[in-house]
């Protein structure tokens, strides 16, 4: 699927150049004026974290996804490495091995709701919060997780049972009205089929890249409109500038736009991509290129060879491999 995104994605953008329009033109035109995009705030104690929710904030984030340490875990996804060059997380890692991070659902579970509402105090009830639980629960215990972060109005808990298991989401979904994000691993609209006409979920997640392309998504989001499920289109730094541009381009199009992920690129890839893409006061915008608004310049491209990197695994205290 991402082979057929790769042909869908430039054949939209040669039409949409052929045309002297931005591609947003071609899907409908612009239902909205901006992209309200969240950014990913972390910290290994609640200092940190709330010193990385202010600087997301001063750059521009109105919309924050929230992720901490749990005392008793060394290390757990989405917290910023302490010696992190970047103030923006980035867990693959080049290395010969993958690194080992640990895990323990209990510990995180007590944890996590005082984290919230400790947030809440600090900033407020207004501002949007997101929370990634990256598939390591039990439908109980992710049930368990959506009525106790019910009092702390979350945006969305995201994939907070393993995707592939879609019947666990039913069980969630009898327990919480904490609303559910799910889908960054799926690849087709078949794999939302039940959830979606069953109204399982509240927000879809996947990747254009991992779908194939713009022409899949927009079948995929507008069958999910039916059902008032809208989008939060997958977008960490391993999306491409021209991923991210296509998922612009359709978060601006069509009707039911949620919230767009949204990671800034280093500059290296900026090298690589040249963008008209831009983010200002929490909100994303595609530019008005013809296009995509977005180019590959090749020669900079052939000065960084590929580089194989690894994500972490993670195991439980006796050494059980857990879902990362
Ligand atoms: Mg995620």
């Amino acid at each position: 699927m991402t082979a057929i995104a790769a042909v869908d994605v430039a054949l939209w953008d040669l039409k949409a150049k052929a045309a002297g329009l931005p591609l947003y033109q071609l899907l409908g035109g612009a239902s909205r004026t901006g992209i309200m995009a969240y950014g990913h705030a972390s910290g290994r104690d609640q200092e940190e974290l709330f010193d990385s929710i202010r600087r997301h904030l001063d750059e521009g984030f109105r919309s924050i996804r929230v992720q901490t340490s749990v005392p008793g875990i060394d290390a757990v996804y989405g917290v910023i490495a302490p010696a992190a060059a970047s103030e923006h997380y980035e867990p693959a890692q080049r290395a010969p091995l993958p690194a080992e991070e640990d895990w323990d659902s209990r510990a995180y579970l007590r944890h996590i709701p005082t984290v919230f509402e400790a947030v809440r105090n600090e900033f407020g009830p207004e501002l949007p919060l997101l929370h990634d639980v990256h598939h390591r629960l039990t439908p109980i215990q992710a049930a368990r997780l959506g009525k106790s972060l019910e009092p702390y109005d979350l945006f969305w808990l995201e994939d907070c049972t393993p995707a592939e298991n879609q019947e666990a989401l039913r069980l969630v979904r009898n327990h919480t009205v904490t609303p559910l994000a799910i889908g960054e691993v799926f690849n087709t609209v078949w794999d939302y089929q039940a959830l979606i006409r069953e109204q399982l979920i509240d927000y879809v997640r996947s990747a254009v890249t991992h779908t194939g392309g713009i022409t899949a998504m927009r079948k995929l989001l507008d069958y999910a409109a039916q059902y008032q499920i809208k989008s939060g289109i997958h977008g960490p730094t391993d999306i491409s500038p021209i991923g991210m541009a296509a998922a612009l381009h359709l978060d601006l199009a069509i009707h039911n736009f949620g919230i767009q992920e949204y990671m800034p690129h280093g500059p290296l890839t900026n090298e690589v991509f040249r963008q008209t893409f831009t983010f200002q006061d929490g909100y994303l915008h595609p530019g008005d290129q013809p296009g995509l608004g977005v180019e590959l310049d090749e020669e900079a491209a052939a000065r960084f060879p590929y580089q194989p990197a690894y994500l972490p695994f993670n195991r439980l205290k006796d050494g059980t491999v857990h879902d990362w």
